[in-house]
């Protein structure tokens, strides 16, 4: 059977406080064996971990997102490093910075970035990565993180982390596989308007790219503008199938190697 994993999912949101059996059953039907839900600030990251205990299939990412910078204080760090020891937390994110937004100073965006990011290294977990706007200033960033982690002899330089819904070009593509992140393409690939990003995601190597649905948002084609499911993650990556003239079949097994490296994952059968 095929098996999809969802790299990306905020089953933490109150989007899905009504039927997130149904929503978690309705993805293991379609055959996805993991899902990562991200959190966004302390309490969503608190809300991923109580998730994660209750479903098998469910991992949690903690951390503050860049929109969620105002609710950054001093305990922040010591309560996200508290729910780093869970066993199921396999990534620092959902971290980053978003300068279309701008709901906090850049300055502080990249001071919180980067606190978090010295986390992910303390504790050897990847960074899940969020931008808007801000490529120049992140990959400054990302660069020179990976440049320490590799100075240090960190195997986390190995699997540093992911671009999720990844909307950049091709030099960030080259950029990003240079410093061994991976591209996480999701729901717009699929849109009937979006051969750019159809031509960028044909252009990305298989061995760097895993498969998301940044789910409530990004719902793809057909369910665009509807809120958005992790089952719908198999639209994704047929549509990657498509794009790549491979077999759903070789796809979804270079996905799940990936995914697996990535976040420390064992294969599931
Ligand atoms: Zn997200």
């Amino acid at each position: 059977m095929i098996a999809y994993q969802d790299t990306h999912c905020h089953l933490n949101l109150y989007q899905f406080d009504n039927d997130l059996e149904e929503v978690i059953h309705r993805a293991i039907q379609q055959g996805v064996d993991r899902i990562l839900v991200p959190g966004i600030d302390l309490e969503t990251s608190l809300r991923s971990v109580e998730i994660c205990e209750k479903f098998e299939i469910v991992y949690a990412a903690v951390g503050v997102h860049p929109n969620n910078a105002s609710s950054w204080d001093n305990t922040s760090i010591q309560r996200l490093r508290n729910l780093c020891t869970h066993p199921k937390v396999v990534a620092i994110g959902e971290i980053g910075l978003d300068y279309y937004r701008n709901y906090a100073e850049p300055e502080i965006q990249k001071k919180i970035l980067v606190t978090q990011m010295e986390l992910a290294m303390e504790f050897s977990k990847p960074v899940v990565i969020h931008n808007r706007n801000a490529f120049k200033d992140l990959m400054s960033i990302l660069s020179n993180w990976v440049i320490n982690l590799r100075l240090s002899g960190n195997p986390l330089s190995e699997r540093p982390g992911v671009l999720h819904a990844f909307d950049g070009d091709l030099e960030i593509v080259n950029q990003a596989i240079e410093l061994g992140f991976y591209l996480g393409v999701a729901g717009p690939v699929t849109f009937t308007n979006a051969e750019d990003r159809q031509n960028i995601t044909k252009s990305i190597p298989l061995r760097a790219m895993i498969a998301e649905t940044d789910a409530p948002y990004l719902a793809p084609h057909p369910f665009r503008g509807k809120r958005n499911e992790p089952a719908w993650v198999s639209l994704v990556v047929q549509k990657i199938s498509m794009l790549k003239a491979q077999s759903l079949e070789e796809i979804t097994t270079t996905l799940t190697h990936n995914g697996n490296h990535l976040f420390g994952w064992r294969s599931s059968d």
